[in-house]
């Protein structure tokens, strides 16, 4: 295990944005994460866990503990059939440090559904529990049969059933009750081998139909639309592309009920845009707003600038750094915007990006 001192975190983020590790080690092995957090233990140490860094805003004075950079790797496949002895399905044990975007690439070129939605977000697939990854109609929750941890309380491995994981929208155990209690070692997904293709969001269903015309799309089809989405949105990293130099949306849509919707159409004098608020229980009578309208409406066009941080060019929804930003650009930048926004609406915008250091 090698432990390195005053280790720069900008480079490991997708923001570009952050100062130093005090320590930073990496973890290739399920071993090598308990002797990092027994380290950090005998010092006294703060101890942050490190994905792919795509959903980080690390801050300029950096994180004065010890950076443990997940890197295990591995996926193992087998073909099983399901409680009802019926359908056949085909689990995946992936490791925590692999590349989620390449997993789904292979989940699609082996013509299993369930995450085909997912295409083109970056990061690690330990890290897509945390938040509940989701878009255009997918959430993690409805693929992840079980997911691997260290307990770093009770300092043992445990494994979470999906129910136990009590994934909502955006969130699990894992960034609420439990928040930095564990480190997700290996997420086992179930797909479906040969199912049909998610397609429930307008835009998506449109991009697909430009390529497929009439005949049901293909997975892969379906996974390359969603990717051309993003990049139109920016929300695709692409080498030189300065849009995607972000954390992905910087704010949660938030979910309202029926008569703050009412207000908010009442107050803007417009019919705002909505989404399903899920299909659970807890959902009846809710409906997500799209925080990117209410930063429209609040006065802040795409491309909107302050210092070098501004509003993407191509997603109201995106903060990113234009080149040179600091974190408190960035968080000058949201406070101006959430301000807005909730003295526009009275709501208050939930920022979506985890923040180190603050
Ligand atoms: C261009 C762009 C587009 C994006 N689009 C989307 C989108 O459509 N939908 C969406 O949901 N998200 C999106 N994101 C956000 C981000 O990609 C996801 O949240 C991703 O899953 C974060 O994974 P990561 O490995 O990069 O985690 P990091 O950013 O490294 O960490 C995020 C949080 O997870 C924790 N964490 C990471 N790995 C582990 C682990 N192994 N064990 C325990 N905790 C861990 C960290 O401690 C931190 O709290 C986007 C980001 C970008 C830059």
């Amino acid at each position: 295990m090698l432990i390195e001192e005053n280790k720069l975190l900008a480079p490991f983020t997708t923001f570009g944005i952050g100062g130093p590790a005090r320590w930073f080690v990496k973890a290739a092995y399920e071993q090598e994460i308990v002797e990092a957090v027994s380290w950090a233990g005998e010092r006294g140490v703060a101890l942050f866990v490190l994905g792919g860094g795509s959903n980080l805003l690390v801050s300029d004075a950096g994180f004065d503990g010890l950076v443990l950079h997940v890197r295990l790797r591995g996926i193992l496949a087998t073909n099983t059939l399901d409680e009802s002895g019926q359908t056949e399905q085909r689990i995946y044990r992936v490791a925590a440090g692999e590349d989620w975007d390449r997993f789904v690439e292979r989940s699609v070129l082996e013509n299993c559904a369930g995450i085909e939605c997912l295409a083109g977000i970056p990061g690690t697939v330990g890290g897509t529990p945390v938040q509940n990854v989701g878009a255009y109609g997918q959430e993690v929750a409805s693929a992840i049969q079980r997911v691997r941890a260290f307990d770093l309380q009770e300092r043992v491995f445990v494994e979470f059933s999906v129910a136990e994981c009590e994934f909502a929208y955006r969130r699990s155990r894992f960034n609420t009750t439990d928040r930095r209690r564990y480190i997700v070692t290996r997420v086992d997904y179930r797909l479906l081998p040969g199912g049909a293709p998610t397609l429930r969001y307008a835009d998506l269903q449109r991009a697909v139909a430009e390529s497929v015309a009439g005949r049901r799309p293909t997975l892969a089809e379906v996974a390359a639309a969603v990717r051309r989405v993003r990049q139109a949105k920016g929300m695709l990293l692409v080498d030189g592309d300065a849009d995607c130099r972000s954390a992905g949306s910087f704010f949660k849509n938030p979910v309202v009920s029926a008569e703050q919707m009412r207000q908010i159409a009442a107050s803007s004098g417009k019919e705002p845009p909505r989404f399903p608020a899920g299909t659970g229980a807890e959902n009846v009578g809710l409906v997500k707003l799209p925080a990117a309208w209410l930063i429209e409406q609040s006065g802040f066009a795409k491309g909107y600038a302050l210092g070098d941080a501004g509003v993407s060019s191509r997603h109201t929804l995106a903060l990113v750094n234009r080149g040179g930003a600091t974190a408190a650009e960035v968080m000058a930048l949201a406070a101006r915007i959430g301000d807005a926004v909730e003295a526009r609406f009275g709501l208050r915008l939930e920022m979506e990006p985890v923040l180190v250091g603050f």
